[in-house]
């Protein structure tokens, strides 16, 4: 008999796991070594075990664990379970043995006898052959295991492939939109500016006197419609920069330029608010300094942060421009609300405001800093802010003079 079962039990080895009939031919294997009527194999479920596999097994399929069963079941010191499962699926002629992978009960393996009862002899071969079908069973679920991580990296990396597609068409959609905005923007920007020139330029014309006196009221309502005005121009030019920044279709217009020419200029424009909000308005410029830059946008960078030392000074805003080390340092100083430091850096980013300083009164967009940074850097410059709560606030620029 024993010589029989080792000729024999190599056959199992030689099982095809990936076929179908995997466990038929498991099973006529082991009915060349020890003969049976009905053969299973069940695996550990949570509360019960259930039938896997069988042969001729029809009388029943999940077999309950009830305590006693689950006691024994997984001691493996605690001997044999053939009599407790021999109860409980009331059969006569039994053989179960646990399948154990490495020390970890995995299920039973039971095989049955209508008429005679198993030896001691074939109960040991019963027990090497369960030994083998419970690694053959390892390797199955493996192989099992792995055809299902393949299948789902297959359709993982189809999938991957697809939103890859999807993201890239998604971005090109977003680009072209984009490039509409900003010309749109752009359009509507100029549409609108040049109306707006039309009215700043009467009532500066009116203010002036040019066609007559003005009576007190009236003097008083041109100035609000000019500043009025200027600040809605200051909106559709920033919104005009910063479309420009956003589609890289800025160009400098470099020219040689005297720099207190430019900030007189500045304060020209910006003393309407100035007067407005009863400020006090100080220069300390060295008159030499010259510098090659774009004036136009060199005066919106003035003009950006003089409008908000404007909106944020309690009394008194000073501008210096001073040379040091071939560096043209340029500074507005207010003494308002002052920044909280955790916002400094944040302030440079388009539409950021510091919320509990933003103002109700002013009309604000939240790009003007974005725009400074943006000109400056284009000159090759930096800048850079000076300020704490309550403390005022001091923006200073540093251009390289070339
Ligand atoms: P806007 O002034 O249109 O809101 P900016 O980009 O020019 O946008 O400024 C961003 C924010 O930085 C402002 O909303 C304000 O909270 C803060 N800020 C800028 N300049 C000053 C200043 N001189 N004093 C206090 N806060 C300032």
């Amino acid at each position: 008999m024993f010589k029989n079962a080792v000729e024999k039990i190599s056959k199992f080895y030689e099982i095809d796991l990936t076929k179908n009939s995997h466990a038929d031919e498991m099973f006529d294997v082991l009915n060349e070594i020890v003969k049976f009527d009905s053969a299973a194999v069940f695996y550990l479920a949570p509360n019960s075990l259930s039938l896997q596999f069988g042969k001729n097994f029809e009388l029943y399929h999940d077999i309950k664990i009830n305590e006693k069963l689950s006691k024994i079941l997984y001691d493996k010191s605690s001997g044999e379970i053939t009599d407790i499962v021999k109860k409980l699926i009331e059969k006569k002629h039994i053989l179960a043995v646990r399948l154990c992978v490495k020390d970890t009960v995995i299920g039973i393996f039971v095989i049955e006898r209508e008429n005679e009862d198993f030896s001691f002899d074939e109960k040991l071969i019963f027990e090497t052959c369960a030994k083998i079908v419970a690694n053959l069973i390892k390797d199955l679920e493996l192989s099992n295991v792995l055809k299902l991580q393949m299948k789902a990296m297959q359709e993982g990396l189809i999938e991957t492939h697809q939103s890859y597609e999807v993201i890239k068409k998604q971005n090109k959609k977003i680009k072209e939109n984009e490039k509409l905005q900003n010309k749109f923007l752009a359009n509507v920007s100029h549409d609108l500016r040049t109306p707006l020139n039309s009215i700043i330029g009467m009532s500066e014309a009116l203010s002036g006197k040019f066609f007559g006196e003005l009576n007190p009221k009236q003097q008083d309502y041109i100035e609000d419609i000019k500043i009025a005005g200027l600040k809605l121009l200051g909106m559709i030019n920033e919104i005009l920069d910063i479309t420009k920044i956003e589609s890289h279709s800025l160009k400098l217009n470099l020219s040689e330029f005297n720099i207190s020419d430019a900030v007189f200029e500045v304060c020209n424009i910006i003393k309407p608010l100035v007067l407005k909000k009863e400020l006090v308005l100080d220069t300390n410029i060295d008159k030499n300094i010259s510098i090659v830059a774009d004036y136009v946008k060199f005066q919106q960078i003035l003009l950006n942060l003089l409008s908000n030392a404007v909106k944020y000074a309690k009394s008194k805003i000073i501008i210096n421009v001073s040379l040091k080390d071939s560096n043209i340092l340029i500074s507005i100083k207010d003494d308002g609300i002052g920044i909280p430091k955790e916002h400094h850096r944040k302030i440079f980013g388009k539409f950021y405001q510091v919320q509990d300083t933003l103002l109700k009164t002013e009309t604000s967009t939240g790009l003007g800093l974005t725009i400074v940074k943006e000109f400056v850097k284009l000159h090759g410059g930096k800048v850079k802010v000076i300020s704490a709560k309550d403390e005022g606030t001091e923006f200073i620029l540093n251009f390289p003079q070339k």
